[in-house]
């Protein structure tokens, strides 16, 4: 039952909007998932607020909401967001105003990372890597069980750094940020498709591509061999620099079995050390840690 205790998350995807109503403890009351619309940014404030108005009753009850992209702490507006139509808006204002409700923004992969550092994958942990490989590529930094900001509000923006060396293909990669390589156009699920577009020429959704990696398909094993590759060489950075206690995955990728067996041994032999402890591990909260930990936001 809804009271003024319950927390209200909201996580906006390039693919999904989630919300969750859950009580202080964290209990689920009540989730409800819709697409994201792909028009304007007037069709994702309203699919937003018709989600919050069947969530939630309580006219108070504040919402934390988690995007994919960050603001910036110098002009308040939306920056590096994949869902084009958020950037340069005064997202927090306007869904403030939409709803009629205080609303707190923040980045996807911290709010994933809040959740899986919390009570989640990482909660043992002083130090959590939190990673999510969906329709882009994002991450996040917990240290003692709370979220790195850092002095630009981008620590753990690992996804448009450029991915060390090209495994699968020698064409180079353009991003919507305007960089080439980054990690996401490889990690990410369109990034996915496309290294099996090059292997057996068609054009599959990741979905798709992990079915026939599962049935043994030729072509899906080698994508999958590339990607496990390209995931170690990205994670190894992150290794080498910030040396987490874990490294926790979410986000669709992060459901592939393989990646657990197959992606530390490729780490291992590239993270500059005589020996490898770090775990990687996927998320408790599976595909609601990034909505559990947009409610924490309150
Ligand atoms: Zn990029």
């Amino acid at each position: 039952m809804e009271k003024l205790t319950s927390k209200l998350g909201i996580d906006l995807g390039g693919t999904k909007i989630e919300g969750l109503l859950a009580d202080k403890s964290g209990e689920q009351l009540k989730r409800i998932r819709v697409k994201t619309p792909g028009g304007s940014y007037g069709e994702i404030l309203n699919a937003i607020a018709n989600l919050v108005s069947e969530l939630a009753t309580i006219p108070d009850l504040p919402v934390g909401i988690g995007i994919p992209g960050s603001i910036s702490p110098t002009s308040e507006r939306v920056r590096n967001s994949n869902i084009l139509a958020l950037n340069r808006r005064l997202f927090a204002k306007d869904l403030e105003k939409t709803l009629g409700r205080p609303v707190r923004v923040a980045n996807d992969a911290n709010c994933f990372t809040i959740s899986e550092s919390t009570d989640g994958a990482g909660k043992e942990a002083n130090s959590v890597f939190g990673v999510i490989l969906g329709t882009g590529v994002g991450g996040g930094i917990s240290i003692n069980s709370q979220i790195l900001e850092g002095q630009n509000s981008i620590a753990g923006e690992w996804g448009h750094n450029p991915l060390p060396r090209i495994t699968s293909d020698a064409s180079e990669r353009r991003c919507y940020c305007g960089r080439t390589n980054c990690i996401e156009s490889w990690l990410s699920g369109p990034g996915l498709s496309k290294t099996y577009k090059g292997f057996s020429k068609k054009d599959l959704t990741a979905e798709q591509i992990v079915k026939l990696y599962e049935a043994g398909e030729e072509d899906a094993i080698k994508t999958f061999s590339a990607f496990f590759d390209q995931l170690a060489l990205a994670l190894s950075i992150v290794t080498n620099i910030l040396d987490p206690d874990i490294i926790v995955l979410g986000g669709g990728l992060s459901n592939i079995k393989s990646i657990y067996t197959e992606t530390p041994d490729r780490l291992e032999k590239l993270v500059f050390s005589d020996h490898f402890r770090t775990k990687i591990a996927k998320a408790k909260h599976g595909d609601s840690s990034g909505v559990r930990g947009a409610a924490w936001l309150w």
